[in-house]
């Protein structure tokens, strides 16, 4: 997939630099459009929420609802995507595109969306998306654990809004990423208890489970991952407690903007090129072998993970990790 960036890069390295700059970025045939012009004023922080659960008598809908309230009262704008109310279209499909596409008998969807995000031709829920993405500092992800990840429809929301292109080359990713000065929380409702998530429970370490949506899409995309705020075994847990949860999580998002995100192994770590496989440097290798720990619960370089990677931006193994590069 990335792969197939390489003979374009100078176009995205141009669109993705003006991205970087811009809160509204519209780009044809590589001509860039900068379609807000005057001074971006930073008064009021903008907030998107993408919310998916059916009903609005859920816990969900009242964590989505806390919120919006919360950062309301800060000031903030705050947008939502209600992606069950929306009826918002899961599958990433041709249709996400119109006008001529570049392989029609050999049809790639990320190819194909990156030159319809180029070319202004992705379609309008798509594009819609984006803008909000564009104009929102946070991005809260509010849903309900399915199969240990997001709902489709909130997977599907990651697949076409978070376009290649749009979201991610080659040139910027991870730290480097588009998204870099954007920060974004998953708040997650379970069914299975806090414990069955411990690393000797039955679900497994659920910094384990985290690792592909806070990393694989989130961090990938350049974004300042803050620690996910979890509902555990929400159906199970008392009325009276349910409302002690829904109150720590308003009193959370106040200080929401001064959070330390969680911390991701630095792409300056790695050798990005094709030779070198993006692996770890040997320097890297060579300084981090008298950790006790890996990197990350990804990067873990066949040794124990660093307890709480995923869950906790103030850790003492990432502590330690940084203390031992620095
Ligand atoms: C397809 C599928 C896959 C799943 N996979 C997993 C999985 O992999 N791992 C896992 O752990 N779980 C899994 N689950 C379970 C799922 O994560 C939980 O059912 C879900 O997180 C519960 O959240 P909810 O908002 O739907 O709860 P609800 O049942 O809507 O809410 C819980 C309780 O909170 C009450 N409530 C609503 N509003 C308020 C309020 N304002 N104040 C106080 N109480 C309130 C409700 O009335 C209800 O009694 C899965 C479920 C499905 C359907």
């Amino acid at each position: 997939m990335l792969l197939t960036q390489v003979g374009t890069r100078g176009c995205i390295r141009a669109v993705s630099t003006a991205l970087r700059h811009s809160p509204r970025v519209v780009s044809r045939d590589c001509r860039i459009t900068v379609a807000c012009s005057g001074k971006h004023t930073m008064a009021a922080k903008t907030v998107l929420i993408v919310y998916a659960h059916q009903s609005p008598t859920s816990f969900n809908s009242a964590a989505h609802k806390v919120a919006e309230e919360a950062l309301k009262e800060q000031g903030c704008k705050v947008l939502v995507s209600d992606l069950y109310a929306m009826d918002f279209q899961a599958s990433a499909t041709r249709k996400d595109i119109s006008g001529d596409l570049k392989e029609p008998e050999n049809f790639k969807y990320g190819d194909e969306a990156m030159a319809a995000w180029q070319e202004g031709r992705l379609s309008k829920d798509i594009t819609e998306e984006q803008h909000k993405v564009e104009e929102a500092e946070l991005i809260i992800f509010q849903f309900p654990l399915y199969w240990f990840s997001v709902p489709a429809i909130m997977k599907g929301w990651m697949d076409r809004v978070l376009s290649q292109g749009f979201a991610f080359s080659l040139q910027y990713m991870y730290d480097n990423g588009i998204f870099k000065d954007k920060k974004a929380v998953l708040s997650i409702t379970t069914g299975a208890m806090e414990s069955m998530f411990f690393s000797d429970g039955i679900s497994g370490d659920i910094n384990v489970t985290l690792w592909p949506l806070q990393n694989g899409v989130l961090h990938f995309c350049g974004f300042q991952v803050l620690q996910p705020q979890i509902f555990w075994s929400i159906a199970h847990t008392p009325p009276n407690i349910r409302t002690v949860l829904l109150d720590a999580w308003r009193a959370r998002l106040k200080g929401i903007w001064e959070e330390k995100p969680l911390s991701f192994a630095s792409c300056a770590l790695f050798d990005l090129s094709f030779q070198g496989g993006f692996r770890l440097t040997s320097e890297a290798k060579e300084k981090l072998n008298v950790a006790p720990y890996g990197i990350t619960t990804g990067q873990h370089m066949g040794k124990p993970l660093p307890p709480n990677n995923q869950t906790k931006s103030e850790n003492e193994a990432a502590k330690k990790i940084s203390d031992i590069l620095t």
